[in-house]
């Protein structure tokens, strides 16, 4: 058995994220799960927001409510982002977006914010930019560095390319309320697939093949055979769709991220998955750290101070 599937086990038996010390210099992808939660408010879990990073490049997935908090707890902060990706509108992925431009550029943001996202992200950012604008005004004795917005809607594949990094948008299955997208963040060989707002979606395993990590959203639901149906018809995966996903993908690591336990458990999640699935399997964290390098680590606390 592999160190990173005894640590994804010890994990899962534990409740709680392996601990594996960091050494040398980092040449890979280090995700942080920021905001582990789904649309409703959860106790346990930020709102919906994943940084990726690898070389000089930093990407935020998701801008929900609690991302701007939960940067600052890393101590990034808003101003520290540049590049947001948008896997889909619903509020849960967009609701912390004026706080993560406007305070992002209060506390120094230099250069633009780039806002990649489905159609209808033009739209958002206008409605957020005329909604805003007094306050703006207001405030323009201020530097206007960091207080631009540029918008990207998704229309080709590759979505984004800066020193080697390279992001791949993939087409999965939403709801009917608009188009939504996962993506794959590939550096160096490396690859880490976080798949947005999906039910099970074919796209989905072809785009993760090869991926040494694949986020995946989840929702429980309880025994209720007509609440498991629920989740599938909303848009959303059962914890056998996104096994199935693992199963055909085969990741080094694959993780629990955007989770809803709705009337279930963390417990069901896991042993409806493992019906399907049985290679390493995490479920995530707030402020949970994922290294992919020529292994995958997994620390549950940032531990170093930027
Ligand atoms: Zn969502």
């Amino acid at each position: 058995m592999s160190r990173s599937r005894l640590l994804a086990g010890a994990a899962l038996m534990l409740g709680l994220a392996g601990v594996v010390p960091s050494v040398g210099a980092f040449e890979g992808i280090r995700v942080t799960l920021l905001g582990t939660g789904a649309d409703a408010p959860d106790l346990q879990r930020a709102a919906p927001g994943t940084l990726i990073e690898a070389a000089s490049v930093r990407l935020l997935v998701d801008g929900g409510v609690d991302v701007s908090a939960q940067l600052t707890k890393i101590g990034l902060g808003p101003a520290g982002i540049n590049v947001l990706l948008l896997p889909h509108l619903r509020p849960e992925h967009t609701a912390g977006l004026a706080e993560l431009w406007l305070r992002g550029w209060r506390e120094g943001r230099r250069g633009a914010l780039l806002v990649i996202g489905p159609q209808g992200t033009q739209a958002l950012v206008e409605e957020l930019q005329r909604a805003r604008r007094g306050e703006i005004a207001a405030d323009l004795q201020r530097d206007p560095d960091g207080l631009a917005i540029e918008v990207q809607e998704i229309e080709e594949n590759q979505v984004f390319e800066d020193g080697g990094v390279v992001v791949t948008a993939i087409v999965v299955e939403p709801a009917p309320s608009g188009p939504a997208y996962a993506f794959r963040v590939e550096y160096r060989g490396r690859a880490a697939v976080l798949s947005g707002d999906t039910r099970y979606a074919r796209n989905l395993v072809g785009g993760a093949r090869g991926a040494s990590v694949i986020l995946h959203e989840v929702t429980a639901s309880g025994p209720d055979p007509a609440a498991q149906q629920a989740v599938r018809d909303s848009g959303h995966s059962a914890p056998e769709e996104a096994a199935e996903v693992f199963r055909a993908a085969r990741p080094g690591l694959a993780v629990y991220t955007h989770i809803d336990l709705g009337a279930g458990s963390e417990e069901e999640l896991v042993r409806r998955t493992r019906k399907i699935y049985g290679g390493p399997l995490v479920l995530g964290r707030d402020l949970m750290v994922i290294e992919i390098q020529n292994e995958v680590q997994v620390r549950g606390q940032p531990s170093e101070p930027r």
